[in-house]
């Protein structure tokens, strides 16, 4: 992609070649995307288009926002069109072709990253060449992060730069597989790390020793139960599949042997919130208990003996203002007025708090993303490139 020049040959499905090309740029979340984001910036640049890029701090992964500017140079207002850069991992998988080097069997195309989200990141490119054909009365913009996956690391530096530099888009679209149809809510999601430090001692001691293992189960067993509240006596919102905030533990390590008291054990657990739920609501109730209770009885027996959280991820709820012209634009672009509210998070709840007004609506389904032999439908692809054709419509001066 990056040393081929824009031609008109590219104008008829652009974006199927611009999808290949970034699927075979391994992003997964663990690498570095800057071979990915020089690539996108290359394009960008071969049509004029000057792009900031905002580095993490030890400079592997980057953010990537470009500004095409209204026709009398206005970069402010305009839409934003967003999305991540990174994939889920493939290890364990077992694909029918590397997830790689795309392939186009039937009416879809295979590959890691094609539904979420390479797929909708390539339309968004094929658009150059009729973008700068027009006259846009507003701007248009790119926002491309990094490190979604792992708990939307990326986006914020990326959007405390934007606000550093004082630019204000109107509105974001961020283009998570959702079928195209728009999606206005979803939940939020806290991932906490718990490191539990007992004290070790011969098994057959057990009073001299703090069994770190058996605090962590004390504490998710307390996180099962404010799980089980939730269920049971909500908040709901039943336009979610799952109508209530939920709570689970997802890893665990500890111990060194059977016979030894264990001295550590670690455990990772996380809440998603309803967009009407406190996020933190959940970790005050375990943290609270860890303090109050556990670790008095823990340092009984031992001084150094504690229990420490820490915050390892957070994807903000997103919970769209219906009266926001981006809302209303792309309901209308998609003749779709259905209050629709989905459990995966994305970056939207971000840009909401940021104060841009944001909703999800992108090509592919959610249920083939993050699997082996993850595929998107050319059809889908068809159609977001067409509604956003119109999303330039509405922007173009006539
Ligand atoms: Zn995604």
């Amino acid at each position: 992609m990056s040393d081929k020049r824009p031609t008109d040959a590219d104008e008829g499905a652009p974006y199927l070649a611009l999808l290949e090309e970034l699927i075979r740029h391994d992003t997964t979340s663990s690498r570095s995307n800057l071979g990915l984001i020089e690539a996108i910036r290359d394009r960008l640049r071969a049509h004029n288009v000057e792009t900031l890029l905002v580095y993490d701090r030890c400079r592997q992964k980057a953010n990537l926002f470009a500004t095409l500017p209204a026709m009398h140079g206005e970069t402010n207002g305009g839409v934003v069109l967003s999305g991540h850069t990174d994939v889920v991992p493939v290890t364990g998988q077992h694909w029918s072709s590397d997830p790689f080097d795309p392939v186009i069997r039937g009416d879809r195309l295979y590959g890691r990253g094609s539904c979420d989200m390479k797929g909708f990141i390539a339309v968004t490119l094929g658009l150059l060449p009729d973008i700068q054909r027009r006259a846009l009365r507003e701007p248009l913009h790119f926002a491309f992060s990094f490190d979604e996956e792992v708990g939307c690391l990326g986006a914020p530096l990326l959007l405390a730069e934007l606000a550093k530099r004082g630019i204000r888009p109107a509105g974001c679209i961020v283009g998570e597989p959702t079928s195209m149809r728009p999606v206005v809510a979803h939940k939020g999601n806290n991932a906490y790390r718990c490191c539990v430090n007992g004290k070790s001692a011969h098994s057959s001691r057990t009073p001299s020793g703090v069994n770190a293992i058996e605090y962590a189960a004390r504490l998710i067993c307390r996180i099962r139960d404010a799980a089980d509240l939730l269920r049971r006596d909500g908040p709901f919102d039943r336009a979610f599949d799952v109508p209530f905030s939920t709570a689970q533990t997802g890893m665990i390590s500890g111990g060194i042997a059977i016979n030894t008291i264990p001295e550590q054990c670690e455990f990772f657990f996380e809440y998603r919130n309803l967009p009407s739920e406190d996020p933190e609501q959940l970790f005050e109730q375990i943290a609270r208990y860890a303090r109050d209770e556990l670790e008095p009885e823990m340092r009984a027996v031992a001084d150094a003996a504690s229990i420490s959280f820490k915050k390892v991820g957070t994807t903000l709820a997103l919970d769209s203002a219906e009266e926001a012209a981006v809302t209303r634009l792309v309901r209308t672009l998609c003749n779709d007025f259905e209050t629709r509210k989905v459990t995966y998070g994305t970056e939207a709840g971000l840009f909401s708090q940021a104060g841009i007004p944001t909703v999800i609506c992108g090509p592919g389904s959610i249920d083939d993303a993050h699997k082996a032999d993850e595929s998107v439908e050319l059809s889908q692809l068809t159609e977001c490139d067409r509604f956003l054709r119109r999303v330039l419509d509405t922007l173009t001066a006539h």
